[in-house]
Formats: C-alpha cells, structure tokens, sequence
C-alpha cells in the first residue's frame, strides 16, 4: 500500500507500544486476536453480485476449500459486518452430510466467524465451507465499497472498487484474512450490464463455471496463485483503458483504466509503469508471475495506492498525468507509486509477511525501491539523491522515545492499521538503504535474489531475509564483522537511531573516539540503546566520497571506542557517513565543525552535495538538540549563498523551519527572516519564477524553496510578481499559470486576507475535474487570513454537503496549519472542537494522523501542550491507536521545544528574547554587509507563513 502520509512536511505517524497504548482495554490478550490455526484454506470460491446502483448492500456466496491440522469441532476464520445466510460444512468422504451445527459472529473488533460442526473435522482431511451472505458496501472506503465522479454531460456516474489490505478481505467474503493464509482465490462477479468493465485479479477464464443469472452479467476469472487475502481486488465501472497490447514494452498485458475521457492522461503510467516492470525483473531475476498487470485509478481512494496482485488500484491523483496541469512534484510522485506498486509484485506479493507486526518487510522495500528502481529508469530525477530528504525527515519521527520499531507486535485491526506509518516505510527504507552499502550493491542484490527465489509464495519473518543475504555474503569476498542477524536484529527490533559522538583524541593523534547514543529530540529523555553502526571516513587530504561500504563498525557492547586512522593528523576536517547512507546523525568536536564551515564556505564542492546536506542538517538540529553551539550551524548554514544544488537546500529549508517555527513573534524573527533572504538571494535572482529549459527536473523544487521564502519573507519584488501572476491569472484563467508555481503564487494572494482572490480560487476548485490541480488549490485555500473565509474554509471538513471529497478533507485542514502560525492556532482550537466529527468524516488511514502530524511540527509551547491535555481528554475514548501514538509524539515534541525556550530565551521578556542566537549566535554579522535590502516596509508583511506545501513532494 502506498501512503499519502505527509512526512516531507510533518511528524511523526508512529504508534506507541501496547503496553502504554490502550488503558482501556490493557488486559486484552491481544494472542486472542490471532486465529487459533486449527484449519488452513487451500481455495477461495467467492461468488459476489455488485450492482452500483444499489447503495447499501450486496449478495455473495464463498465455498472454502479448507484442510484441518488437528482434530477438531470448530472452523474460526474472519467475517466483519456481514448477515449469515447458511452455512454448510461437508467432507470430501461424505459430501452429501452437512456437518454444520452452528455459528457465532463476533460483534467485537475480533471479527471472528466461529463455525462448530455436529462431528469432528478429520485432521488432514479436506472438508469445503458454503457460505451465503449479505456484505456491507464499506461507508470509509476500507472494504468493497462505492464511489462516484462527475461525467461531462452525462451527470454522476459511479463505480464499485475495493481496499482489502490490511484486515477488510473480512468484509468482502469471510475468510482467513491474515497474511499468512495464503491461498488460490477463483472470483465470480454478476454486474448489471450497464457496467462493462469489470475486472479482478486474474483474466477472465473461458471454462465457464457458474450460471448465469437474469439481469447481471456473469464475469468468470481465472484462478490466482497461491496469494494472501488482502492481495484480493474488485472493479466494476464505466471506465476505460489504454493499453501495451498494440505496442508492448513490456511482455505482459498492461492496462491503465481510468475514467472516459482521462485516456489521454495515461502514457506516462503506460510507458514508465512498463519500464519499471523490466527494471524490477532484471533486478531481482525473477518473472512477474501473473498474466496480466491493471492499474486503474479510482477518484476516491484511502490509501495513494495498493497493490493488488494483477489489479493495482490508484488514487486518480497517484497515477495520471495532465501537462500543464500534473506539478512536477506530482509527477515524480506517480512515477515513485508507480513503482511503489510493482515493487509490492515481488516484495509483499510473492514474499508476504508472516503478520503484520513485519509490515515492514512489505513497506520498507516498497520504499527504497521506490526510489531506488525509479532511478534505474529515470536517472535524471536524482531519485537516490533524494533519498537522503527522505532519510532527514524520517529522524524527525524517529527522534521520539514513544517511537514504534520497525519490528512492532500488532494485533487488534487498529493498531495493525497503525503500523502502517513513517517507520515502516520511509525509515525502513532508510535501514535498507543503510544494509545495501553496508553489504555492498552487489552482495545486497543478490540476497534479494536468493530471498525471493527461497521464499515465494510464503509469508516469512525477518530472519528469512537475513538468511537469503548471509548467504550472498558468505559467497562473496566482502566480509562484515558481525552476523546480518545480529545487526539487523538491533536496527529492527529498536526504535530511533545513533548519534555518534567522535572527537580526535588529540590534535596531533592518529585516532579517532567514537561513542553512540540514542537520537532523542526531548533531552530529558534517555535510552540505553545501542546499535551496531558502520562507518566509513573522508579526510581532507583525500576528499574521495565514492566508497560507501564500511571501514569500521562502532559496536554496541563499548561505550565509546578508538579507532586508528593514518593519516589523521595532517586532516585539516574529517567526515564520517559518506553520502550520507549510514542511518544516524554524526556530531564532531568544535574544531572539525568549525574547519567544516570553513571548507564550504571556501570550496563547498570540495565535499560531496550529499554530505553537504548532512552536515547542514545535522548541525543544526544538533544544535536544536542543545548538543552543538548555534554559532557553528549557522556559520556552516552561511555558506548557502554560494550553494546552487537542491539537495543541500532543501536539507536546509526543513532544518531551518524549526527556527522559523520557534522564533516566530520574538524579536529575533525579523533577524532570521533577513538572513533567509540574504542566504536565497542569488538563487531568487537566478531562478526567478519562470522555468527554463536548462531547468534539471528538481529545479522545480529549487525554485519553489527559493520562491517561498522570498515571498513569505517579505522580499517585495516576490511579492509583487506573485500578485501580478495572480491577476493575470484572474483576468484570464484560461491562460495558466505553471503549475509548479502555483501554490506559492496563490498562497501569497491570500495571506493578505484578499476575499476576492479567495473567492475566486475556491470557485477554481469546483469548476475544476482534474485531481492534480484540485490538490494544488486545496493547499494554497488554508493561506487566507481572512477570518470569515478561514472558518468557511475549515467547515468544509465537517459539512456533510461539502464539495471536497472525504480523502481530501484532511488536505484542508493540513493546509491551514501550515499557512501561518495564527492560522495554526485557529486550526487547532478547530480540531480540538470538531474532533469527533473531523474523525468521521476523514478517511481513516492517513486522515486524523496527517492532521496530527502537522500539528507535531508546529506546537511548541506551554500554552499548546495545555491545549492538546484538553484535547486528549475530551477524545481520549475515541483515539485510534494512531492518533494514540501522534498525541505522544506532540507531547514529546512540545516537551523538548519548552526546553529549547529556557536555554535559548531570556525569561524576563514577555514574549522571549533569543539571548543566544542574538547575543551569542550573531545572526547580525552572518549577514554580510546589507547587500539584500529588497524587502516590503513591515507593515505590509503579513506573512509569518509557513507553509511550504508546495515544494515538498505530496505524499
Ligand atoms: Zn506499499
């Protein structure tokens, strides 16, 4: 499944561990939540009559094909919300006697369909289960549910899909719906024919099998592999396709159904979704093994994506592409879920896990192949070097001692929902980027080889992949100096990551000490773990940064170690985590930091762009972390004037917004605002707000940092030209705007509280049919500081009459805490009112814990951290264990923020002045001598926003 989780912008998604997660219901075995094993299916004949024009409910039949592994009188399988007709159980020996007694279905979170027999089951001894029902139509798209878009002409139409994974197979058919339970599914759909295009898994069969039935159309498929239950998918619709089949790339059908009319909006999932299938194979040497690949993009969709095997089903704004519309962000988007997805075929599809406690092995290679195998067919993306912003955010999340590992027990269907989050994926992805350098590419790819090749079709644990990787290892000629069990075992089953502290042991000294601690944003806080860190060194003498795979490992038995480096002493800098692939955050002695900041404010190139960004990003948030003197992170961060590629800045744009954040309203604001300015102005002068086509595909972004800085701080000339284009754009819509622009540009017309532009832009929203560009005015709307049009904007979430689609609904909200920070305060005060109605009318996954998340960035005092016990106390009864885990997070967050003020403000001043960073930091003097003097009078600067919605990648 892909997520739109937030995490370029916001905090942490994580959940808490059990034992602190659930007063209420803290003695729960939760073991009682796993079936009892008794009995396994072989085969699935599910039977289900969808018609979308009726709302509430559907038929289905399913027959069971099962096998007993003991003795027994009692078949426990999953069904959720659904009305038992019958039920008959037989054996193969006697298939005349129906050996049903009785049943019983749960009405708790169990989901249990309890089936006795008069007799006992036979252990080895098939037996099939008939069972006819009456399904619910999921109402929160999580199920088989229905869904609706607006045709040209001809009115609403709608449509009949599915969002089975993780635990709402259950709601479809009864079933064992754990992972583990793998199985052959045979599917049988009856639609009306009004609805010609319905497809499953597999390809319709020809041996037809089934009767017809007046009035629907029979759709028979063929049967699947051997697959997990939450791999199954259903489509029933008007749609239409493209297709390889005239032309194949790629020699498996490949179809992009999407709405009549979006045809033309395809090619780029088409041609880029066939490339990366063939990047995937020959990278795993491994065939796609079914006989067909559907994407279909559905307007209303939980997750971005998920990756039914054969039937991979979309959000429309995760896999088609207008130009002139799609913002390049968007695009690199679908391309990454693109990929995403197939990555699933071979990485949760062939190889399951065991239980969803190891989500991780499904999403953490779904994320780094995301990038890593988008970057084999579109190098020019600079995926890998992307990677590393994922890696900086990702420690933002995981910097919480409430943290989960990425090895996380889950049971109830809540908290595994919850272990969807940014561990599983984006920091998993970080520890598999980690393992691939540590091991070497080669070694690395071929476990994975041997992974798959020994494990597909099975649902495994952890240890299996170690295994599949020791072995290309022991095969090898790299060695490492501890078994990969007994690294991984610690990276997997901890939450949070290292800070390694390295020091020369003296200035002439050929050595280095080396001691690691647990990362944790609130000090306060402290761990006793350790991990098994790999490290790799450049010296200034030999600034070669190619080689990633490790020189040394810092063990977690020591608490502090030597390590001999020739050559040490005649360094005038050292740096350690070439290319940033190890996944901690390094802090070196004064001196190595301040002939750091010397080095890139002299020849920054000297260092490469990747260690670049880390150096910038960890020191500052070491300093944040009251771990390194301010004066050196901003002495490092001063040498961004000369700096033209987007990595680094972007590392700095992120490690900066909390200062943004922290100093806003002090007298120090104004200070960082000028010096944000001075930093950006070659590159506002040099980018401006038109692309060129010298333009490399992250210029886009570039351009959007470097643009809202400038225009929410003030820089008239940015200001001006944004409300330009926007009367232009007013006067004549039709004539667009870039896209990649547009957020800023429209964000900027609506800070100063303009209901005119507001209007005019939400009228843009409802006229608008194209996801891609709805997305980008529903960030820009949260910009409005007019109070009217704010609350108006804010109600949207809870109006039931609202035009904003359910999965959207956080979008608003989201985008009004990132506006400003009076705007946050007014979003939160929202949230904290309407939680219970917010809850139920945005989409389940992402939606309350995307709003969280923002919140998480953003709340940072005394007064907030009193609000959010307000909050919790009046929905404590209903938080998710999600929404559980994001209160901890903000708390911790709040928590260390509070102590960053005592340190770093004078407390006799009403409002704080940052006695360090005036006083001690001298923000003054980094600014060179008053080349920038472009900004607006301060009166016309309404502009403390923070909102950078459009430059960070819509996840
Ligand atoms: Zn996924």
């Amino acid at each position: 499944m892909y997520l739109l989780l937030l995490v370029s912008l916001l905090g942490s998604v994580i959940s808490v561990p059990l034992s602190i997660e659930d007063g209420a219901t803290k003695n729960v075995n939760y073991e009682h939540y796993l079936l009892p094993g008794e009995s396994y299916p072989t085969l699935y004949d599910v039977r289900l009559f969808l018609d979308p024009n009726v709302s509430e409910s559907f038929n289905g039949d399913v027959s069971i094909r099962i096998i007993p592994v003991m003795n027994t009188n009692e078949i426990v399988i999953h069904a959720m919300e659904m009305q038992i007709n019958s039920i008959i159980v037989t054996s193969d020996s006697n298939p005349q006697q129906n050996i049903f007694q009785n049943f019983s279905l749960a009405t708790d979170d169990t989901h249990f369909l309890k089936i006795s027999t008069s007799t006992p089951l036979i252990a080895a001894q098939p037996y099939t289960v008939q069972i006819s029902y009456i399904g619910q139509y999921a109402d929160n798209m999580f199920g088989i549910y229905l869904s609706t878009y607006e045709e040209p002409g001809v009115g609403t139409e709608r449509l009949i899909t599915s969002q089975l994974q993780p635990t709402f197979a259950r709601r479809a058919f009864p079933c064992y719906d754990e992972p583990s339970y793998k199985a052959v599914f045979r599917t049988t759909i009856y639609a009306p024919p009004e609805y010609p295009v319905v497809r499953s898994n597999m390809p319709e069969r020809t041996d037809l099998l089934k009767p017809d039935v007046e009035g629907f159309r029979k759709f028979e498929f063929q049967d699947t592999l051997v697959m997990s239950s939450y791999l199954v998918a259903y489509l029933v619709s008007k749609f239409e396709y493209v297709t390889n089949e005239q032309s194949p790339i790629y020699n498996i059908p490949f179809r992009v159904y999407s709405r009549p009319g979006t045809q033309n909006t395809s090619s780029f999932a088409l041609d880029f979704g066939q490339r990366n299938m063939i990047a995937l194979e020959n990278y795993t040497e491994f065939a796609y093994a079914f006989p067909k690949m559907d994407k279909a993009a559905v307007p209303d969709f939980a997750a971005g994506a998920m990756e039914n095997w054969g039937l991979v089903i979309y959000r429309e704004i995760a896999l088609l592409v207008q130009d002139g519309i799609t913002t390049t962000s968007t695009k690199q988007n679908i391309g990454r879920i693109i990929c995403h997805e197939n990555t699933h075929m071979w990485f949760g599809n062939e190889v399951s896990p065991l239980t969803w406690t190891y989500t991780w092995l499904n999403e953490g290679f779904a994320n780094f192949f995301e990038n890593f195998a988008t970057d084999l067919v579109l190098p020019e993306w600079r995926m890998m070097d992307q990677f590393v912003l994922l890696l900086q955010n990702v420690f933002q999340n995981d910097a919480v001692l409430s943290v989960n590992p990425m090895t996380h027990p889950v049971y109830t269907p809540s908290q595994i929902i919850g272990t969807f989050n940014a561990v599983a994926y984006q920091k998993s992805g970080s520890v598999i980027r980690m393992m691939q350098h540590f091991l070497t590419p080669e070694v690395f790819r071929k476990g994975l080889v041997i992974y798959l090749r020994n494990n597909s079709r099975r649902a495994v644990a952890p240890q299996e992949l170690y295994t599949a990787l020791q072995q290309a290892l022991d095969e090898s000629s790299h060695s490492i100096p501890y078994p990969i069990s007994v690294i991984l075992d610690r990276w997997t089953n901890q939450g949070g990551f290292p800070v390694l502290n390295v020091r020369r042991s003296a200035p002439s000294a050929e050595s280095l000490f080396i001691s690691q601690e647990r990362f944790l944003t609130n000090r306060e806080l402290s761990s006793t773990d350790r991990w098994h860190v790999p490290i790799n060194l450049v010296l200034s003498t030999n600034a070669d940064f190619s080689d990633t795979s490790p020189q040394a490992w810092v063990p977690p038995s020591y608490p502090a170690i030597a390590i001999d480096i020739p050559g040490l002493s005649n360094a005038e800098w050292y740096i350690i985590n070439k290319q940033q692939t190890g996944y901690y955050r390094v802090n070196y002695d004064e001196e190595n930091w301040q002939a750091l900041a010397k080095v890139l404010n002299a020849s920054h190139q000297t260092i490469h762009l990747l260690n670049r960004a880390q150096i910038v990003d960890d020191a500052f948030n070491l300093a944040r972390n009251g771990r390194l003197n301010y004066v050196h992170a901003f002495e490092i961060s001063r040498y961004l004037v000369a700096e033209t590629d987007y990595i680094p800045w972007a590392s700095a744009n992120s490690a900066l917004s909390y200062l943004e954040v922290v100093l806003s309203g002090s007298e120090a604001y104004d200070l960082f605002q000028t010096y944000m300015l001075e930093l950006s102005n070659p590159l506002y002068e040099s980018l401006g707000f038109e692309a060129q086509s010298t333009d490399e595909h992250v210029t886009a972004y570039h351009r959007n940092i470097i643009l809202n800085i400038n225009c929410r701080f003030g820089n008239e000339n940015c200001v001006n030209r944004s409300q330009e284009l926007l009367e232009e754009f007013r006067n004549n819509p039709s004539q667009r705007l870039d896209p990649d622009i547009q957020t800023t540009v429209f964000c900027s017309g609506l800070r100063g509280g303009d209901v005119d532009n507001f209007n005019f832009l939400w009228n843009q929203y409802l006229a608008s049919t194209d996801s891609s560009e709805q997305s980008i005015l529903l960030n820009a709307l949260g910009c409005t500081s007019n109070a009217e049009r704010r609350d108006f904007y804010l109600n949207q979430v809870i109006d039931d009459d609202s035009p904003v689609r359910e999965q959207d609904k956080h979008t608003v909200v989201v985008s009004v805490i990132n506006a400003s920070p009076e705007n946050m305060e007014v979003a939160l005060d929202f949230v904290i009112e309407h939680f219970a109605e917010i809850q139920t009318r945005v989409q389940g996954l992402t939606g309350t814990t995307n709003i969280l998340n923002a919140f998480a960035r953003r709340l940072t005092t005394s007064g907030h951290s009193t609000k959010i016990d307000t909050f919790y106390n009046r929905h404590q009864s209903i938080l998710s264990a999600g929404e559980q885990a994001g209160i901890a997070a903000i708390r911790e967050n709040i928590q260390a923020s509070i102590a960053w003020s005592d340190q770093h403000y004078d407390t006799g001043h009403t409002f704080g002045r940052p006695r360090s960073i005036v006083t001690d930091v001298k923000i003054r003097p980094c600014l060179g001598k008053g080349r920038y003097s472009n900004r607006a009078p301060k009166a016309d600067r309404l502009d403390k926003g923070l909102s950078d919605n459009s430059s960070v990648p819509f996840r």
